[in-house]
């Protein structure tokens, strides 16, 4: 972390790296070996590699689902949403071509790595209400065909910029009644929220929002209803043939180190979390009474407040607590260079001026009562 950052509040775009996670990797690191060869080393790699792959599927709740180690969400993402990925009984009817899955729907609200669909022409957006709640009764209206099972719908569980949080154990059972794959980018989720209850058919998560290190990520996925057609990254055969290429296995260590540690005090710190941002939000309303809160009314994560100072530029608010010590986001998406208001936001209705407005707290485990005190009084300065 920056020497110059002392309190830091941006953990939905990377959480600190986590001791146990800087263990299991120092750990990883002392035998160097490539986890395909066969002499000592090597095995140790490998072993390294199936007992990370063991403790995340565990973790989930998912021993019957197969697990694929990734560069991170964003190859997930894109190695999931391309038409040929299928339902697994298509399988037996080798009649059926690869593109079968002619239909992407996408929430409006996802993160950019979803949202432009990837292989697919023209994903239908789902749109949300103000409160960013993905409209069920839309995509009711979508699944309306007798056999659905050309579609996949790509639900995100918590949104990176309000923490909004889709119902999507609902629309799990949804996609599995119409016959629809279900994709979902836990990425903010997993280690903030309980296991979700029914899985979705595809899990995507990401090593570093949980303190593991960044570059490392995973497709989870059920063999049981997911049939993947050609690998994204082709070569050595790594990963059951799914994703070629040496694994990192340092990264993966540091990674299962990461989840083991955020699912086992996942409850805890939530109660933690949630009382802390409560406590933020009540101090910002009586220092700001027209301080806005995205997502106010619909269940958040409880580790992260949106909200935005009417008329106070968020680059500029940003850029002074920085000065200070202080490290939160905005809500709008900076790339090239450009400040883009946030296309979160736009879907939740407000307009560019409000957006460009919106800031971003995220805790977690490091957060204390005294980092939540110093960005009041920043604020207030
Ligand atoms: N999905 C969500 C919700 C995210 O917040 C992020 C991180 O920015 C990603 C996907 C991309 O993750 P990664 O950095 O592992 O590619």
């Amino acid at each position: 972390m920056d020497a110059r950052t002392s309190v830091y509040c941006d953990y939905n775009a990377t959480a600190p790296l986590r001791d146990s996670a800087r263990q299991a990797m120092l750990g990883a690191m002392a035998v160097d070996g490539n986890p395909s060869s066969i002499h000592a080393n090597g095995r140790s790699a490998r072993r390294t590699i199936e007992d990370a792959r063991k403790t995340i599927l565990m973790g989930l709740g998912a021993e019957d689902y197969r697990l694929v180690f990734t560069s991170g969400a964003t190859e997930a993402l894109a190695m999931v949403l391309r038409p040929t990925t299928k339902r697994a009984h298509d399988k037996a009817d080798m009649a059926l071509p690869y593109g079968r899955n002619s239909r992407l729907f996408v929430a409006t609200t996802e993160h950019v790595a979803a949202l432009d669909g990837h292989g697919f022409e023209s994903p239908t957006k789902l749109a949300v209400d103000q409160s960013g709640v993905v409209d069920l009764a839309a995509l009711d209206a979508h699944l309306d065909r007798a056999s659905d099972d050309d579609a996949l719908v790509c639900v995100h569980g918590a949104n990176n910029e309000t923490g909004v949080v889709q119902p999507i154990a609902d629309i799990a059972r949804r996609c599995r009644e119409a016959g629809a794959l279900f994709v979902s980018d836990l990425v903010q989720w997993i280690g903030r929220e309980p296991i979700p209850d029914p899985l979705p058919d595809v899990m995507i998560i990401s090593a570093h929002k949980l303190g593991g290190p960044a570059g490392v990520g995973a497709l989870v996925y059920n063999p049981a209803t997911v049939e993947f057609g050609p690998a994204l990254i082709r070569g050595g055969g790594q990963e059951m043939g799914a994703r070629a290429g040496t694994e990192n296995r340092v990264g993966i260590a540091g990674f299962a180190a990461a989840v083991a540690e955020a699912l086992g005090e996942q409850e805890a710190e939530a109660n933690r979390v949630a009382g802390l941002r409560d406590s933020f939000e009540l101090a910002l309303k009586e220092a700001f009474p027209s301080a806005i809160v995205f997502g106010d009314g619909a269940h958040r994560l409880p580790n992260t407040s949106c909200f935005a100072l009417e008329g106070r530029q968020a680059s500029t608010t940003l850029m002074r607590l920085d000065l200070e010590g202080i490290a939160l986001s905005s809500g709008s998406a900076c790339s090239s260079g450009k400040v883009k208001a946030s296309h979160v936001l736009a879907a939740m209705g407000a307009d560019d001026l409000l957006a460009n407005c919106a800031l971003r707290l995220s805790l977690g485990y490091g957060t204390t009562e005294s980092d939540i005190r110093r960005v009041i009084e920043a604020l207030r300065r």
